[in-house]
This record gives C-alpha cells, structure tokens and sequence, in this order.
C-alpha cells in the first residue's frame, strides 16, 4: 500500500504520526509516497482532512482518506488515539467501503474555479452587501446582508450549522443557501429561512457588492473580488472518496454535537 501522513500541527498529532509512519514502514512493509499515495491518513481532526483535501485536490480520483482524531471523534474521521492497533488491523485486514461527498465549486466570471468540501461563503465583514440571487437562471430574490453561505451535506454541521442552517443527514447529496447576518427591519428583509436545494440547482450571484466581496472556500480564500461580475456556485463533478474501514455511524457523531 502507498500512503502518506497528513498531519495537524501540533505536538501530540506529530509524535502519533511519526509512530504510524514507524509501524506501516518497520512492520507492515507499507511504502510512504507523498506525491501519489493511494491512501491519505489524516491525524489531526476534521480541519485537518479538509487541508489534506485542498492538498491533494489535483488527485482526488485516485487516492482515498481516512482519518484519526486526536481529539473527540469528528465528521470526517472515524478513529481517534486510542484506536491506534485497531486502526492498523482494519487497515490491513478489512475491504474498506468507499463513501464519496461532492465538493462543491464557485466559478468567478466563467474564469475562475474554487472548490471546497464543507462550504463557500461570500461576503464582507466591512459593509453590507447585496447580491441578486437567480437560480437556475431565474431570479429568486436580491438578499442584502455580511454575506451568504452555501454548503454541501458534509458542510451542514460546519459553518452553516453555525449560520443558522439545518444539519442535513449523511448520504442526501443537497446545496444549503444560507444568509450570514441577514438585514431586517421594517423596511427591509431579505431570505429569512435557510434553503435546501436540490443537487442540480445552479446558484448565479451578481451584483456591484462582488467587487468588495471576499470568497472563501473551506479554510481558504481569495483576494477581493475585485471588478467581478458574476459568481456560480453549484455541486461539483470532482469528489472525495472516504474508505471506511469499519461501519460509520452519522448519529453517533450528531450526538455529539448536539
Ligand atoms: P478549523 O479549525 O479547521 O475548524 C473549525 C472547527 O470546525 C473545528 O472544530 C473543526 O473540527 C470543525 N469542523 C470542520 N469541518 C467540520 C464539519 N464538516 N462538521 C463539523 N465540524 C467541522 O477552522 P478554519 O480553518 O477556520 O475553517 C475550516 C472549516 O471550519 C470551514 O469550512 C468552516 O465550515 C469550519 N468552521 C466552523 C465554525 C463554526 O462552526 N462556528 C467556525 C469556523 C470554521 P476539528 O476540531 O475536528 O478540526
Ligand atoms: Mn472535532
């Protein structure tokens, strides 16, 4: 097996990495090969997977994750520390279910392609927005406040849940379009209630407030978008495949969320 270690930065994940990366070496003849691995194992928590993803973007079809929390178990990882051995036999032993989650993508004036897993989010931290809203090429409505979220399933219990957005169960393949600190008053209200759209909906957002928007996909983000005159947001082709080693519970990890 070809694998490589995608590790969070800090003392406790790095020192777990360097004993798995001893083991799969010494004991099970593994080779490390981080420029095509067929499986990225993740130490470190669901932020930690999200990184490993944008590292690795270029190759999404061809190699699979996994991940090992090194805190409480998380959406994206099924093991935590203390499953070290049990880890290591599953790995070998078990035929792993794949399970696939769609990124979704923002396409900045048909030029420019953003992919994230748990979600994009457009706005301002500086001054309101307002952006036109059309879906499907159809106009839907022109919402004025910091900003909109739209997140996949495996988003919901991210940002969007954060934003006021619904938690959407594992294995419903959904857009969530949310708004972030919506303006209402007398005079004016804009989308009050989250929006669960269907996997083939296309989100078209235009507007002169692009030009002072920022666009942030996952953890990451672009400079200002600055003279932009359109952004797409929709469900991408590319997708993320998860091996799961052992039977994945979606409720055992709401329960603790909630
Ligand atoms: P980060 O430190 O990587 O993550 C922030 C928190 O969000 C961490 O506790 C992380 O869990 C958790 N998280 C990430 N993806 C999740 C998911 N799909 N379901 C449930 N929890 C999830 O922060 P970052 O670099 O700023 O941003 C990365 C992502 O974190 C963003 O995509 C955003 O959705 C999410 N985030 C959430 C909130 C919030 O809920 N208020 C705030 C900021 C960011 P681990 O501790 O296991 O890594
Ligand atoms: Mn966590």
């Amino acid at each position: 097996m070809r694998y490589t270690i995608y590790t969070r930065d800090d003392d406790f994940s790095r020192e777990l990495a360097s004993k798995f990366n001893e083991v799969l070496t010494d004991e099970f003849h593994d080779t490390r090969d981080d420029d095509s691995p067929q499986i990225v194992l993740c130490i470190g928590g669901d932020g930690t997977i999200l990184r490993a993803i944008h590292q690795y973007e270029s190759q999404l079809d061809k190699l699979c994750f996994v991940g090992i929390h090194t805190g409480t178990l998380g959406f994206f990882t099924d093991y935590t520390k203390e499953d070290f051995r049990e880890f290591l036999h599953d790995l070998h032993h078990n035929k792993p279910v794949i399970q696939s989650y769609p990124l979704i993508e923002a396409i900045v004036d048909d030029e420019q392609t953003y992919r994230a897993l748990n979600e994009i989010r457009l706005g301002s931290f500086t001054t309101t927005v307002y952006y036109d809203i059309s879906i499907d090429g159809e106009y839907f409505e022109t919402v004025c406040s910091a900003g909109i979220c739209v997140s996949t399933q495996a988003g919901s219990t991210a940002a969007n849940r954060a934003v006021g957005g619904a938690v959407v169960d594992d294995g419903l393949n959904i857009l969530e379009l949310t708004q972030i600190m919506p303006v209402s008053h007398i005079n004016q209200h804009s989308m009050t209630s989250p929006y669960i759209l269907k996997q083939e909906r296309v989100i078209e957002i235009t507007g002169e407030s692009l030009d002072h928007s920022l666009l942030c996909y996952d953890h990451k983000e672009t400079k200002r978008l600055k003279q932009a005159k359109k952004v797409v947001i929709k469900l991408s082709d590319q997708k993320v495949l998860f091996a799961r080693f052992r039977p994945y519970s979606y409720l055992e990890r709401l329960k603790n969320l909630f």
